[in-house]
């Protein structure tokens, strides 16, 4: 089975960079890190999270995760930042040319791209500690600006950072032959004691999120929905 590691930068007292709205970058990652393990989870991989919340997680601590896990590839997730508020584009780091990691980047870049409609910074090459000491191949996305207010404004919003997520699952799908669209596991059955039941009521069409994504596992069902859950059994049988 494929192992993902999905690497949301930054988190607990280091905040990245900060928009001037007071936006930091260790809330967008670990939103868009969220997002994009549902997806994996859904098309079936094992993902294996470098943080799951609000936590300091050295680099080294990071890179030692993914390789003791033997994770396929890694995906860290970044949003980058400059000086002036007009700098403004989207990018996919690798260390080097020539590996695995230059595929997935070119599968991830013109998804994000595409998703975004943010001029296309292309592939570029870095020496960052994350890209240097995983042993599988890595790449390092780093998602726009958050030093351009527009673009801060846009991380902000749940839709963007979905559509994040969905960009970097479809190119990771299309570099492993996946299909390209999958149903979205709702990120509150995620740790639920019944979130393998949950996730085969859903796929088998029994039960459904809420519209917002959502699928309040606590929240008590009437008699009625039970009835209608029930009834979809039924039919199944019949
Ligand atoms: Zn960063």
């Amino acid at each position: 089975m494929t192992k993902i590691g999905i690497d949301p930068g930054h988190g607990g007292s280091d905040p990245g960079a900060v928009a001037a709205s007071g936006l930091q970058e260790k809330d967008v990652t670990l939103a868009v890190g969220l997002d994009l393990r549902s997806r994996l989870q859904g098309a079936g991989l094992e993902v294996v999270m470098s943080r799951t919340g609000e936590a300091d997680v050295s680099l080294s601590d990071r890179a030692q995760l993914f390789n003791r896990e033997q994770v396929d590839l890694v995906v860290s997730l970044h949003v980058n930042s400059a000086d002036t508020t007009t700098a403004n584009y989207v990018s996919t780091f690798i260390l080097a040319p020539g590996g695995q990691a230059e595929k997935i980047a070119h599968a991830i870049q013109p998804e994000l791209v595409a998703a975004t409609g943010w001029p296309d910074g292309g592939i570029r090459e870095a020496n960052f500690f994350i890209l240097r000491q995983t042993d599988a191949p890595a790449v390092l996305v780093e998602m726009g600006f958050i030093s351009n207010p527009a673009t801060a404004s846009l991380l902000a919003t749940a839709a963007t950072r979905q559509s994040l997520g969905r960009a970097i699952y479809k190119g990771l799908a299309a570099y492993l032959g996946l299909p390209p669209d999958v149903p979205v596991v709702p990120a509150d059955i995620q740790g639920n004691w019944a979130e393998a039941a949950i996730r085969r009521v859903i796929a088998a069409g029994i039960m459904a999120g809420y519209p917002d994504g959502s699928f309040r596992p606590d929240q008590p069902a009437t008699r009625a929905e039970l009835a209608a859950a029930l009834d979809r059994i039924l039919a199944r049988l019949k």
